[in-house]
């Protein structure tokens, strides 16, 4: 057994769970479904697909806008494809609603448990570090995350943006869950997909900050930022 910190911290989506993971993937799937509704064949549905990536990018990239959106994320999404729908000079409100709440559906449908997720936090547990749940987002939706995988006795404290009033990266988000979990920061780890959220700022408060990458995309070309650790697979934590 390496030499564990007395707590680590997990993020939920796209670290515990696959959630938002591959958007291109996922829209070319959805979109194959709308193929009748845009009736002109293939180019179009690429030209969609790009617009609504587009359009999703810039949407996500402005972190005020962000951070209002994500706790209404299925409306983020209808408006995102009403914009992209209007840049193609096809507005269709009621088609772009249809479109945001299919992808918000099959997202939903498509939530798994990444492999190792719930052993690791097991064999973590059973070598006594204390865990902690910390995930942006709207309660009620972060909620039926934690019920449908069984999450909530695996975690000494569960902390999501929609209940406590503020999300990552904001310091006080890790002050609190520090604080619960009685502990220093210089005796935790945070574990997650996102460099900004759960490698710069934990980082920032003395904290380890273990950026995981299962996809093994690596860390954008010129990043400033150095995790303390690369993971591809949660289990890692333990080796
Ligand atoms: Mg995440």
């Amino acid at each position: 057994m390496p030499a564990l910190p007395a707590a680590i911290l997990f993020d939920l989506d796209d670290t515990i769970i696959q959630a938002y993971a591959r958007p291109e993937e996922a829209w070319g799937r959805l979109l194959a479904r709308f193929g009748d509704a845009f009736g002109d064949g293939e180019d179009t549905l690429a030209r969609v697909q790009r617009a609504i990536l587009e359009e999703a990018r810039t949407f996500w990239g402005d972190p005020a806008n962000a951070a209002k959106w994500r706790l209404d994320i299925a409306a983020a999404r209808r408006l995102v494809v009403r914009r992209a729908l209007a840049r193609l000079r096809r507005p269709d409100d009621a088609l772009a609603d249809r479109i945001g709440d299919a992808f918000t559906e099959m997202r939903r449908a498509e939530y798994r448990l990444f492999p190792d997720a719930l052993e690791t936090l097991r064999r973590l547990r059973a070598a006594g570090v204390r865990l902690a749940l910390v995930t942006n987002g709207q309660a009620e939706a972060q909620r039926a995350k934690v019920a449908r995988f069984d999450l909530e006795w695996r975690f000494d404290h569960i902390q999501i943006e929609g209940e406590f009033g503020k999300g990552k990266p904001e310091p006080e988000v890790y002050r609190h869950v520090l604080d619960r979990l009685c502990v220093t920061a210089r005796e935790s780890w945070m574990v997650g997909d996102n460099i900004e959220w759960e490698v710069v700022a934990p980082q920032r408060l003395g904290m380890r900050g273990i950026w995981y990458d299962p996809h093994n995309q690596g860390l954008p070309a010129g990043s400033p930022v150095r995790p303390d650790r690369i993971i591809a697979r949660l289990a890692d934590i333990l080796d």
